[in-house]
C-alpha cells in the first residue's frame, strides 16, 4: 500500500533532519517539500519505519507492505495551513509511478489515520484526495450531501445498525471489531474515515452522508477512475 503522512513540524527541514537522523526510529521511502521537491530516503523495496501501530484489512505490520510518504505540513497542532498545489502536484505524480512499478490497487492508497485512527490524523481532512484520485490515485467518491434529518449513529448507540456499519467499516479495511456498541473505537473509525472521505464535517458521527459515502465507496471499491467511470457509462446506456 501506500501510506499518505503531514510531518507535523512546523518546519520542513527540521522534520526531514529528524528522519534522516541516525538512532531515529522513524523513517520514510519519500519526503515530499511543500514547493514539490521529492526526496527519496528508503528504497522502495526496503522497509521504512513510518506506520508504527496500525492495522488494514487484517494486517498489523503495516510497516513490511507499505510506502511510506512524509509530506511537509505543520499539521493540526501548528496551525495546518493549506497543501499547496505545487505540493500536490509533486505528491500526485510521485504515487502515480509508485504504483505503476508496484501494481497497487487504487483502495490501497490511504492516509496514516486510516491505518492507525486512535493516534493519528495525518494527513488530514484538508489532504486534496479527489486531485489525487482525477489523477487515477486512490478511491474516492463523491461524498453525500450533509442533511439535517436522518438517522444518525454515535457514540453510545448500541444494536444491529451499528453492527452493520462497523461490518462495512471492516469490509472495507479499517481495524474495526463488530460488537453492535458505537463504542470509542467505532467513534475514531469513523472519524478516520470522515477525514479521508467525508472531510466537511469531522466529527465521528455516522449521520446519513457518512453512511451513504461509506456504501457507494463500497459499491465502487478495486475500481480506479477509469473504470468507475466506465461503469457509470455503461449503467447511462442500459437505462431506458
Ligand atoms: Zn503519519
Amino acid at each position: 500500500m501506500i501510506l499518505l503522512h503531514y510531518t507535523g513540524m512546523q518546519d520542513a527541514d527540521a522534520a526531514l533532519e529528524l528522519l534522516k537522523a541516525r538512532g531515529s526510529e522513524v523513517s520514510a521511502h519519500y519526503f515530499v517539500f511543500e514547493d514539490g521537491r521529492i526526496i527519496q530516503m528508503v528504497q522502495e523495496s526496503r522497509r521504512a519505519w513510518h506506520a508504527g501501530k496500525a492495522v488494514w484489512a487484517g494486517e498489523t505490520d503495516i510497516n513490511s507492505c507499505s510506502i511510506g510518504i512524509e509530506i511537509a505540513n505543520p499539521g493540526h497542532d501548528h496551525g495546518y495551513p493549506d497543501f499547496p498545489k505545487r505540493q500536490i502536484a509533486a505528491v500526485t505524480a510521485l504515487c502515480r509511478s509508485i504504483q505503476t512499478r508496484n501494481t497497487i490497487p487504487p483502495r490501497r492508497v490511504l492516509a496514516h489515520s486510516d491505518v492507525a485512527p486512535a493516534r493519528k490524523q495525518d494527513p488530514g481532512e484538508k489532504f486534496p484526495w479527489r486531485t489525487l484520485y482525477d489523477s487515477g490515485v486512490g478511491q474516492w467518491v463523491k461524498p453525500a450531501p450533509i442533511m439535517n434529518f436522518g438517522q444518525s449513529l454515535s457514540l453510545g448507540d448500541r444494536g444491529d445498525a451499528v453492527a452493520a456499519l462497523q461490518k462495512s467499516l471492516a469490509d472495507y479495511g479499517y481495524g474495526i471489531a463488530v460488537n453492535a456498541e458505537y463504542d470509542t473505537a467505532t467513534f475514531e473509525v469513523v472519524t478516520a474515515f470522515q477525514r479521508h472521505f467525508r472531510p466537511e464535517r469531522v466529527d465521528g458521527v455516522a449521520d446519513p452522508s457518512t453512511r451513504s459515502t461509506l456504501q457507494e465507496l463500497f459499491a465502487n471499491r478495486g475500481r480506479s477512475r477509469t473504470m468507475a467511470a466506465r461503469a457509470r457509462t455503461a449503467t447511462l446506456l442500459v437505462a431506458p
